[in-house]
């Protein structure tokens, strides 16, 4: 093929991207140029990974606890399957459009590559207030969103896992559903199960331990002792939950943490375990006894050595990016900074270790899930967490030094491996036919 390209031919890359500055959408593609421009990708290979391979919308109908029937609106993107199946998780939230899961998709896809685990990058998602469910209605929403994806799942095509608002649980129907109209079980469909059916050891808790993993090496690389550090944690679900035990396991102070409702403070240090609990008591952090309530904006701005972004897209933009006062953020969320908030951190000095490398370790015990399941032998807690590490630390090494190579941010780094390391396996497959 030649490697002139046609534009105008498929929908423009942007087609979804809205007004909003920080649209998800907006800032992949923005993330994604930038390291294309450094990397000379030729034109068509280019243009290609700019792109969606595939993408589904389902409408389902669900029948309602009172007797009623809600229709409901549903997504998978594949990003790019080049290096491996897809895979990438499910979040069920009122928010959700086919514009956020296709960047949450391609997110994936570098995210994969720059940990080198062997997979392509997708994402799924239905639009609806889990909140507002029971657990009945989320069950048959979630048996049916699967039934509706059909094919395009498998394990050796596409493998979700639990992201905001899914879980074990979720999983569980999930690969019921799909075992079901398979006849037999496939526990290889979906990662994040619970360890009683093909579930792995520390899958739970592998994104804030991967967090953490490479947070050690941030805090080396800038002097920063984690002894003693203060530390934000905006999002209380599961990633920023278990970056913030195993942060305080550290010696660090944790200063103050929220939901999407709020936060709270305590500038010697929370007492975790009783956040953790009025939460699961209560529905959020706020209230919990002997704390101060700070907004979600206010957080963001503490005055502290480490912030964890462990929520949704978008808080980091050019609009607060000048008052925040961390010294080192560890994106445990998927895309919470614009690129100009980066810019402008970069001007200031404040490292920021990107999402698709910080927050790997989740997708990367998927990995080891899935390959157990499919070996049918499991491995020990201290056997996985053990992996895990040497994933994160080779990673975060890999990035670090492209980023001294090139003197560029370690964002920049991690996407010029990663959008390199898809174009050279999509150079080498060849375009079809
Ligand atoms: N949802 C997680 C993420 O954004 C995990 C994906 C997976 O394990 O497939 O990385």
């Amino acid at each position: 093929m030649s490697q002139d390209v046609t534009r105008g031919q498929a929908d423009s890359a942007e087609a979804l991207v809205s007004s909003g500055a920080a649209s998800a959408l907006r800032v992949a593609l923005e993330q994604y140029d930038r390291a294309a421009d450094k990397l000379n990708l030729g034109a068509a290979v280019r243009e290609v990974m700019r792109h969606p391979k595939r993408e589904v919308t389902v409408h389902f109908p669900v029948q309602m606890d009172d007797g009623s029937t809600s229709v409901f609106t549903g997504y998978r993107v594949w990003h790019n399957v080049t290096r491996g199946p897809a895979k990438g998780g499910i979040r069920f939230h009122p928010l959700t459009d086919l514009a956020e899961i296709r960047a949450l998709a391609m997110w994936m896809t570098w995210k994969c590559a720059c940990v080198k685990i062997p997979y392509g990058g997708a994402k799924g998602g239905v639009t609806c207030d889990p909140k507002q469910l029971s657990i009945r209605e989320l069950e048959r929403l979630t048996r049916r969103f699967t039934t509706e994806l059909g094919e395009m799942i498998g394990p050796d095509s596409d493998i979700p896992a639990p992201d905001v608002n899914t879980n074990a649980q979720v999983m569980a129907w999930m690969m019921d559903t799909y075992s079901m109209h398979r006849g037999y079980s496939v526990p290889g469909v979906v990662t994040g199960k619970p360890v009683s059916i093909g579930g792995s050891e520390g899958r739970q808790e592998a994104t804030g331990r991967g967090v953490i993993y490479t947070l050690q090496e941030a805090a080396k690389a800038i002097d920063l002792e984690l002894q003693g550090a203060r530390v934000v944690v905006q999002g209380y679900g599961s990633a920023g939950e278990s970056a913030a035990r195993f942060i305080a396991e550290l010696g660090a102070r944790v200063i103050a943490v929220s939901d999407s409702r709020g936060g709270v403070f305590d500038g010697d240090g929370l007492d975790l375990p009783l956040v953790t609990r009025h939460k699961q008591e209560t529905g959020s952090v706020i209230g919990t006894p002997r704390t101060r309530a700070v907004t979600n904006a206010e957080l963001l701005e503490l005055d502290c050595d480490v912030l964890i972004p462990a929520a949704l897209e978008g808080v980091l933009t050019e609009r607060n990016a000048p008052r925040v006062r961390a010294r080192l953020i560890a994106e445990a969320a998927n895309g919470p900074t614009s690129p100009e908030a980066d810019d402008i951190f970069r001007e200031r000095g404040i490292t920021v270790i990107p999402d698709i490398l910080c927050n790997a370790g989740g997708v990367t015990v998927s990995y080891f899930e899935w390959v157990q399941d499919r070996e049918e032998f499991f491995w020990s807690i201290d056997e996985i967490n053990a992996r895990l590490r040497r994933i994160m630390v080779r990673a975060f090494e890999d990035v670090q030094r492209t980023a001294v190579e090139h003197d560029v941010d370690l964002r920049l780094a991690a996407y010029m491996l990663a959008v390199s390391r898809v174009a050279e396996a999509t150079v080498t497959r060849g375009f079809y036919p």
